[in-house]
């Protein structure tokens, strides 16, 4: 499926903006990105776009569900064009996430929600620091 298609699968219409970003973001395959990164890949690659218009256009993928948000610490928030359920290791020092192997990590008894509530997404996210 080309970029395009896969905007408009997903409801959205594929604008200019729209597809220039989607090509940052899914061409070259699952990755991990901030807002302000991506913006900078953007500004590199001669696509005129601001960095408000970068978190909008981030924002209406993740509603299309073609990314998944994994904020740390609340201030910093990742964009993953891997949507499937996975986990994360953050390496502090360089500020990155990266894929934990699904099956390296698993969550048992997951608590019963609250009443009128469902599970939407687990995020774990394990630390780490270069050894040594
Ligand atoms: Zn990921």
């Amino acid at each position: 499926m080309n970029i395009a298609e896969k905007l408009r699968t997903s409801g959205l219409r594929p604008t200019r903006q729209r597809l220039a970003l989607a090509e940052l973001l899914f061409a070259q395959g699952d990755r991990h990105v901030t807002a302000e990164e991506l913006h900078e890949e953007a500004v590199s690659a001669n696509v005129p776009v601001s960095l408000a218009t970068v978190y909008n256009t981030l924002n209406q993928f993740m509603g299309a569900r073609l990314l998944r948000e994994v904020a740390i610490d609340g201030s910093k928030t990742y964009f993953d064009t891997n949507t499937s359920n996975h986990y994360h290791f953050y390496l502090e020092s360089e500020g990155r996430l990266i894929d934990i192997p699904n099956s390296e990590l698993k969550v048992l008894g997951l608590p019963q929600p609250p009443h009128g509530t469902e599970i939407k997404q687990i995020d774990v996210i394990v630390r780490i620091a270069e050894a040594g």
